[in-house]
């Protein structure tokens, strides 16, 4: 039995950013884009529409132009996670950034339409391509399961109340988990698509608006490879590997909004959950803290297994390129600096 979520080292966080091309509302009604992509340098640069002071510049492992193709965007930075997911270790792959600025079409895209799907339909082609090239006698069982974070309540996309809210536990061998949440055995990418699309209606249920509950709140697919072959020793190894793929809250200061009441606690709880995340991968990137706050928030208990250590992170910040968008952009390109 090999040890589990071990790697071969290096660094284990990745930060790329992906600007989105301008929409035909931006279009119309004239605004200047403000954003400059250097992919060669990973680096983009940002005006501030007054030309009042100098432009700012960031440097990312990334910067994706608006006008990436999904399928280069998963090949440079998505396969080599899911690669070493397959190989027995754990990832977590999360979209972050306002709303309306491409996490979903990064994470999912538009699965109807091939070079438009995104990350999570091409993990599903990816892992079953592997799984289908496996020789010998290495046998592979894939798990999958769909749950929501919002305002701090779990609640499970593929179960079959989807409004229960469910309780996070933590067990002391196996350590974290959602007690009571489904987890669906799959053999193939039909299969899993299949569950995806029943996790995403089961996403709305209940919602009046479905793009303000989507907005506020963290939707995690996780996929489970398990691989077990024949070793040297005549002994079956297993080994298994897990992997988060995470559409975010939006990052908009949900305050400024002009919440109130309830509408402002909730508001509270997402965008503390948002920055619990990042003082997590800041003290990982940073390491010279041995406390890392996974505590502070569901989102972050639930990745913990697969943030860290020897899991490897990828973090893509989306962003829009206009001028009216200036400060959430510098917000969202600072949180992503803070992660490198
Ligand atoms: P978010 O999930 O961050 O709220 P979406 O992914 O829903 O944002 O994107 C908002 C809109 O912009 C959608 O219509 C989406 O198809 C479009 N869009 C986002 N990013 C891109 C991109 N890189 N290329 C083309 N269209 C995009
Ligand atoms: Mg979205």
């Amino acid at each position: 039995f090999l040890p589990q979520g071990k790697s071969g080292g290096g660094d284990n966080v990745m930060v790329c950013v992906r600007v989105r091309p301008m929409n035909k509302k931006e279009q119309a009604k004239g605004f200047a884009n403000i954003t400059t992509i250097d992919q060669a340098r990973g680096t983009v640069t940002i005006a501030p529409p007054k030309q009042d002071a100098p432009p700012k510049t960031y440097t990312f492992d990334c910067s994706f132009p608006s006008d990436v193709r999904q399928l280069d965007v998963y090949n440079k930075v998505a396969r080599p996670i899911v690669d070493s997911v397959l190989e027995g270790y754990n990832g977590t792959v999360f979209a972050y950034g306002q709303t309306g600025t491409g996490k979903t079409f990064s994470m999912e895209g538009d699965r109807s339409v091939p070079e438009l799907k995104g990350i999570i339909p091409n993990s599903f082609a990816h892992i079953f391509g592997e799984i289908s090239k496996a020789e010998g006698q290495t046998q592979f069982l894939v798990r999958c399961s769909y749950l929501e974070i919002y305002c701090e309540d779990v609640t499970d996309l593929l179960g079959k109340d989807p409004t229960a809210k469910l309780q996070v536990k933590e067990h002391p061998d196996t350590g974290v988990y959602v007690k009571g949440l489904s987890d669906y055995s799959v053999k193939s990418v039909e299969e899993m698509e299949a569950i995806m699309t029943r996790g995403n209606k089961n996403r709305s249920v209940g919602a009046t608006n479905m793009n303000e509950h989507s907005s506020r709140s963290h939707a995690i697919f996780t996929i489970t490879v398990e691989r077990s072959e024949p070793g040297q020793d005549g002994e079956e190894h297993v080994r298994m590997g897990k992997l988060h793929l995470v559409d975010l809250a939006g990052s908009e200061r949900q305050s400024k909004t002009g919440a109130e009441g309830d509408r402002l606690k909730e508001a509270t709880k997402i965008n503390w959950s948002l920055s619990a995340l990042g003082n997590v991968i800041s003290t990982l990137v940073d390491g010279k803290s041995k406390h890392i706050p996974y505590r502070d928030s569901k989102l972050t208990r639930l990745l913990q297994d697969s943030l860290g250590g020897n899991a490897k992170t990828l973090m893509i910040a989306t962003f829009g390129p206009a001028d009216y968008n200036y400060e959430e952009t510098i917000s969202t390109l600072r949180y992503a600096d803070r992660a490198k």
